[in-house]
């Protein structure tokens, strides 16, 4: 917390609006929507989980419906494809940016659309605070009619090409506020979108899909997704917040790379044009029995009570998805390996810093 965000919280509870309603709630999504630019639409949501679920029913992904997602996500970013009952294909990572790689979805879905069997939507994912590929994604999706659901929930604060922020890709974008992303609201997320119907939408079936009429109408069923009023209080607070906050994970990130990088660590690159938020610092260690590897870095720095963990398991290696269809050369798997998350936070100190580097760098030279 930024200190800031008591002050909206008060607000809230003076208004009297302790509901998924109320002038706190509309005044975090208007400053969301501005930051993001371009006359998006923003709903907020409970969890970006809640809102992956709502942009998946709103763009039609239905029952043995085929999504394509990225293999390399978190759980929360998948388990929404499971709720409606459609069949992810997981795909693999571009080397050069490790997010979905839109040169292969291009030539799956020109496959696809010769056999007839075109997936419903797309879903990539903005990795570690990386956008992904987003002009060649929207150019796809248009050409075969698929729609795309961008997951920005790790994105929030970060640019794709020219400036264009995340968040605000596809026929929808998610964004996440828990409590482990850049900024939070403890647990909250958004439905971001250019098309004021699927905000419509979003808002309806998020409080329980009431048709307009003086009783409880329902026409469908809806879901309780609202965010409460008093945790976008706190949004506001943190939106105020957010560019120091990617300055200070991209400082980190830079400390890092400028000492451990010539000692064999690769990062996570930036291609050219995109602006990362380096939500986590994330870096690949040399093989076992080759150097200083993943688990050895990550076991010595646990005995010193410093928390670092393995990049995401592919959905493709996990046991719920043994058998599911998986497109790619197992970059993915290769990250999984040998990849390492650092200590990323806002609030790390230059000594605790320094002393993560010092630990690592002892034992990348040890070798
Ligand atoms: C955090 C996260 C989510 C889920 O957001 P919640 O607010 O925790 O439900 C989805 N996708 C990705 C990639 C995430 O990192």
């Amino acid at each position: 917390m930024s200190g800031r965000e008591r002050v909206h919280v008060g607000e809230a509870f003076d208004s009297n609006f302790v509901a998924p309603v109320g002038p706190q709630l509309n005044a975090f999504e208007e400053h969301v929507a501005e930051y993001l630019g371009q006359g998006l639409h923003c709903v907020g949501l409970s969890s970006g989980s809640a809102a992956l679920h709502l942009a998946l029913r709103i763009v039609g992904v239905g029952a043995g419906d085929e999504v394509w997602i990225s293999s390399m996500t978190f759980a929360g970013g998948i388990f929404p494809v499971l709720y409606m009952g459609a069949t992810p294909v997981f795909f693999d990572l571009d080397p050069t940016s490790w997010t979905v790689d839109a040169g292969l979805l291009r030539e799956e879905l020109a496959a696809a659309a010769r056999a007839g069997r075109l997936p419903k939507a797309i879903v990539p994912t903005d990795l570690y605070g990386q956008s992904a590929d987003l002009d060649p994604l929207e150019e796809i999706c248009a050409e075969y009619g698929v729609k795309l659901v961008v997951d920005s929930a790790e994105s929030l604060g970060g640019e794709y090409r020219a400036g264009r922020k995340c968040g605000s890709g596809g026929d929808a974008a998610i964004l996440s506020f828990n409590g482990n992303k850049i900024i939070t609201t403890s647990s909250g997320g958004m439905l971001v979108t250019r098309d004021a119907g699927v905000a419509d939408q979003a808002r309806f079936l998020s409080t329980q899909a009431r048709d307009p009429a003086p009783h409880y109408e329902h026409s469908t069923f809806g879901y309780n997704y609202r965010l409460s009023n008093i945790l976008a209080g706190i949004g506001i607070g943190q939106m105020s917040v957010l560019d120091d906050r990617v300055a200070t994970r991209r400082a980190i990130f830079e400390r890092y790379r400028e000492a451990l990088e010539p000692l064999g660590v690769a990062f996570m690159p930036e291609p050219a044009g995109y602006r990362s938020t380096r939500w986590l610092t994330a870096g690949l260690f040399p093989a076992a029995g080759e150097g200083a590897d993943r688990e050895t870095v990550r076991e010595e720095l646990a005995r010193h009570e410093i928390e670092s963990r393995p990049l995401w398991k592919p959905m493709h290696m996990q046991p719920l998805f043994a058998g599911t269809s998986y497109k790619g050369s197992g970059f993915d798997e290769h990250c999984f390996e040998r990849g390492l998350c650092l200590p990323s936070g806002s609030d790390m100190s230059r000594d605790e810093q320094d002393e993560v580097i010092g630990r690592v760098a002892e034992l990348l030279k040890r070798g």
